[in-house]
């Protein structure tokens, strides 16, 4: 059996109750070493065999996956943040589903909600933003066309950047070129939910500066909109006293 598990973004108490468990139990553990907190390792038995991905390809994981299969042992493999994101976990499944090794998928809290909690955001204020948009600019990795920087900025909707802290003047350019203005709010959120963990709040214009000053290359999320600094917002229908609900009658 195959646990893929969700680290969560840093701290090693925002793992979840589950993902805790399988670690407790697992007798192979394959960490993503470039950004999961090694700290999370010592939940695992004495016993356990530890394998760092960052070094190692994809039939490598495999291969490490298949040999503990052949000894009915348990395998572990951590990620960070929830794996659903930029996690490459279906490439895996994919070769599990035909070597017909089974495994399931415990969730972990995402970085970019480490983020919010490091900087007390509500993502989804009434009449500023209902949505938010998670993206990346390409790297190496490239990005459909069609979901250009540019394209997503003209919603004017939250948005968090992943894998992009080395591209901040190219990103700033493109957030202008869709219609974000300058002056418009920014956040830098440097290892959420670390020890070392650092927040950064600027402007769209001013996003690669104060990554420069702060010497921050990666690591890090970019927050953008009116969410981020002191926008005008409407309380919430849901908390209002005028307001029925399914479980509250409006009281006036
Ligand atoms: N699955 C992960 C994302 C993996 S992609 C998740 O759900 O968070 C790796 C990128 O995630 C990094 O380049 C960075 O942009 C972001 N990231 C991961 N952990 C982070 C953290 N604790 N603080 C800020 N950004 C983080």
């Amino acid at each position: 059996m195959v646990h893929f598990v969700g680290a969560g973004p840093g701290a090693p108490d925002l793992i979840t109750i589950r993902g805790k468990q399988y670690l407790e139990e697992a007798d192979v553990i394959i960490y993503a070493g470039s950004l999961v907190n090694p700290k999370l390792l010592e939940y695992s038995k004495d016993v356990c065999t530890i394998h760092n991905s960052a070094k190692m390809t994809l039939e490598e994981v495999i291969s490490v996956i298949e040999r503990a299969e052949a000894a009915g042992k348990t395998t572990v493999r951590l990620h960070t943040g929830d794996p659903c994101l930029y996690g490459a976990i279906r490439e895996q499944m994919d070769i599990l589903d035909e070597k017909g090794i089974s495994y399931d998928y415990c969730p972990g809290v995402s970085s970019f909600c480490g983020a919010a909690g490091a900087l007390n955001l509500e993502y989804t204020l009434p009449d500023i933003s209902q949505s938010v948009i998670i993206t990346r600019m390409e790297g190496r990795t490239p990005v459909p066309a069609k979901e250009s920087i540019q394209s997503f900025a003209a919603h004017q909707a939250t948005m968090v950047v992943f894998l992009s802290t080395g591209m901040l003047e190219e990103l700033s350019r493109r957030l202008i070129e869709g219609g974000y203005t300058e002056d418009t709010p920014a956040a830098i959120v440097y290892k959420a939910t670390w020890d070392d963990e650092k927040t950064f709040v600027c402007t769209v214009g001013t996003l690669a500066r104060t990554a420069k000053e702060n010497n921050i290359t990666k690591t890090a999320l970019m927050i953008i909109g009116d969410v981020v600094a002191g926008a005008h917002y409407d309380r919430s229908r849901l908390y209002d006293p005028g307001f029925t609900t399914e479980f509250r009658k409006a009281s006036k």
